[in-house]
């Protein structure tokens, strides 16, 4: 799809959530968020929803877990701007709890549809909600495990525009709670660039 095309189409998205009201969040949150980066891009990062900082200013990942993932592109010498950046639920949930199923049910057409005009090559899952549900997706539904099981591996499968590779990572958020875990969000973010 032409450069152009894709902006129109993911303008469009864009348009529609503002308006959205498909679930309770709408009620709750001051901004979504949409999405960040580069609609060319080969990889496609995906989490759960937004947190305080993101429902202020829109943007994706633009707090703690924001800096430490922004530290972990870098690690692995990818650049933010090559990549696009969005989450399955585009409202913050209050309180930042975990995602209901109604409204990932609700939600995730938004996500398909970014997902569909992108046309990424790889799909980097953050955290568990993100990686049931691209499993699920992509006919890979036997292979759901808790992320600790399968963080870094390489799902291989087929999107309606062509090969696609998922690989679950965990949360960049569970290096706040233990640091111990940057080690191993590194080498995931080592596979992913390769
Ligand atoms: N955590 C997420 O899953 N997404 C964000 O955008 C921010 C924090
Ligand atoms: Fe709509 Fe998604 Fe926001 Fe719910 S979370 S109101 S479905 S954009």
């Amino acid at each position: 799809m032409e450069r152009l095309e894709k902006d129109k189409q993911l303008k469009r998205i864009k348009e529609e959530v503002i308006k959205c009201q498909k679930c309770s969040l709408c009620q709750t949150r001051n901004l979504p968020v949409i999405g960040q980066g580069n609609h060319q891009a080969e990889i496609i990062l995906i989490g759960e929803a937004p947190g305080a900082s993101e429902d202020k200013t829109g943007r994706p990942f633009c707090g703690q877990a924001g800096r430490i993932l922004d530290e972990l592109l870098n690690s692995a010498g990818l650049k933010r701007e090559k990549v696009y950046i969005c989450n399955i639920l585009k409202c913050r949930p209050p309180q930042n709890r975990n995602p209901q199923k109604e409204e990932i049910e609700a939600c995730t057409s938004y996500l398909e549809r970014q997902i569909a005009i992108i046309k990424p090559k790889i799909i980097g899952s953050l955290g568990n909600y993100s990686t049931a549900y691209l499993l699920e997706k992509f006919g890979l539904k036997n292979k759901i495990q808790g992320i600790s099981k399968i963080h870094g591996q390489v799902f291989e499968t087929k999107a309606d525009f062509g090969p696609i590779k998922i690989i679950p990572l965990y949360h960049p958020a569970v290096v706040v709670y233990n640091q111990n875990m940057e080690k191993v969000l590194k080498n995931d973010f080592e596979i992913l660039k390769r």
